[in-house]
């Protein structure tokens, strides 16, 4: 094909663009060098399709292309969304959403400088785990507490100090992977601890380990299977029964909770969730869960335990290596406090989310239907189920009302239109069953509500 060298021509310079009105727009909002950049690949595009035999596009392409460019690449990339998923603790998601309150206190404290290692009493070095062990010893009744980066590198770390070279005894049904390719048995052999299994898949008793004790042994784990259920002809070892081995044998025994759970789940209609104080109650020496999962905080790993254990994990040199920052330590001691007070439920997310009724959800959701009728889109009430998530509860689910957009009622295909709300500067992600688009308003939060409506008016006409 003959190319138009008149209509190459006709391109306009980069210093022609930048002159413009717009050109000096961007240039002040982004800097000259990516605005410049940001021109050049608009003209590229413009040269492809004069090369292909259009006519050279108006200067508005080469203006609006660059500016469409430049504010793409400014978005960060890790961004807020809305959850409409209905999955409460959801990992891809970045698991819990932090109360306002603690929130607050990282940015008051993350500004500027802070007695992190700083001891004001005394006037000098302190210890970062300060700031939050006297909170979680009341909380779970501990005698000591020390927090890591998450709850693998707390498994990693107790048991880098407390068994590495010598033998764990384990039952075989708790020998989980827990997501994401966390599987119990590797970190074992990564802390350099060899694994005694006992019992079977479906049933361990206190007999099992008790024959399994030999000079090497050096701790009795028990892990909570946190994402599946073993159910049918089942027997584990409470425990009691485990801590009675152990002080027979003097052994310490430690319990990997997972998900570290400080409220009694049961008041909120699910399964008994096992709680921190419980395992201390039961004299368990070393007790490990997530600060992000139902806990609610930022993500961490809290180890809660008896003074020499806590003691001797936290001089392990590991512990640097694994231990947290200020913006970590104030968003779990606010989210701590919230215990301590009382008001866990009205102001933790993951638990107001958790304890939201159904006719609070169905009146949002009513809402939503006559805000979007008034835009000519038509959704309907649907019953529906959310869970929690993040490897807790994994057979519990809690009644909510769904909004649900039917793929008859929809002018394009429901994954195109769910597409189209994914790729938003505020994303929507939510999920598609049996030819209907679903909301769950239970892990949305209600800030969000104006911006959720207006996404789907815009996904659907676009
Ligand atoms: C989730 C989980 C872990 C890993 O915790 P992270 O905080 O994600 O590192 C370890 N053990 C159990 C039993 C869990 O459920």
């Amino acid at each position: 094909m003959p190319i138009d060298q008149n209509q190459l021509r006709l391109l306009p310079s980069v210093e022609e663009l930048l002159l413009t009105p717009t050109g000096q727009k961007l240039i002040e909002h982004y800097s000259r060098p990516l605005t410049v950049r940001a021109f050049r690949e608009a003209l590229t595009l413009g040269r492809q399709e004069i090369l292909k035999g259009t006519p050279c596009p108006p200067r508005d392409f080469f203006l609006e292309g660059a500016t469409r460019k430049l504010e793409e690449q400014d978005l960060p990339h890790l961004r807020p969304l809305i959850n409409a998923t209905g999955v409460i603790i959801n990992t891809n998601l970045g698991r819990a959403p932090l109360s306002a309150t603690a929130l607050e206190a990282v940015a008051r404290v993350a500004h500027g400088y802070s007695n992190l290692e700083y001891d004001l009493t005394a006037g000098e070095r302190g210890s970062r785990h300060d700031h939050v062990s006297a909170l979680l010893c009341e909380i779970t009744g501990a005698e000591g507490a020390l927090i890591t980066n998450n709850n693998a590198a707390a498994v990693l770390l107790a048991l880098s100090t407390l068994a590495q070279g010598r033998e764990v005894i384990i039952s075989r049904g708790q020998l989980v992977e827990i997501g994401g390719g966390f599987r119990i048995p590797d970190v074992m052999r990564q802390s350099g601890c060899k694994l005694i299994e006992v019992g079977t898949t479906n049933r361990t008793r206190a007999r099992d380990y008790a024959n399994a004790i030999t000079t090497e042994t050096a701790l009795l784990l028990t892990v909570h299977p946190s994402n599946f259920l073993i159910t049918g002809f089942t027997e584990s070892t409470s425990e009691q029964e485990l801590v009675a081995l152990g002080q027979k044998y003097s052994l310490p025994v430690m319990h990997d909770l997972g998900s570290g759970c400080l409220l009694n789940s049961e008041h909120y209609g699910l399964a008994h969730e096992p709680m921190p104080q419980e395992s201390i109650q039961a004299g368990v020496d070393v007790v490990c869960f997530s600060g992000d999962k139902l806990l609610g905080g930022p993500q961490a790993g809290i180890l809660v335990g008896k003074a020499n254990i806590i003691k001797q994990l936290a001089q392990h040199p590991l512990m640097r290596a694994v231990r947290v920052d200020k913006m970590v330590l104030t968003a779990l001691e606010a989210t701590l406090q919230h215990y301590r007070r009382g008001e866990a439920e009205r102001h933790i997310p993951v638990w107001r989310m958790i304890s939201a009724r159904s006719e609070a959800l169905g009146r949002r959701v009513d809402r939503w239907i006559e805000q979007l009728r008034d835009r000519g889109i038509t959704t309907r009430r649907r019953i529906g189920q959310s869970t929690v998530g993040g490897g807790s509860l994994p057979t519990e689910t809690l009644p909510t009302i769904l909004l649900a957009l039917e793929a008859h009622d929809s002018q394009k295909p429901l994954a195109e239109l769910a597409r189209h709300l994914r790729m938003r500067p505020v994303p929507v992600i939510t999920r598609i069953s049996r030819d209907t688009l679903l909301f769950d308003p239970r892990t949305m939060l209600e800030e969000q509500d104006a911006e959720f409506v207006q996404a789907l008016i815009e996904s659907y006409y676009t």
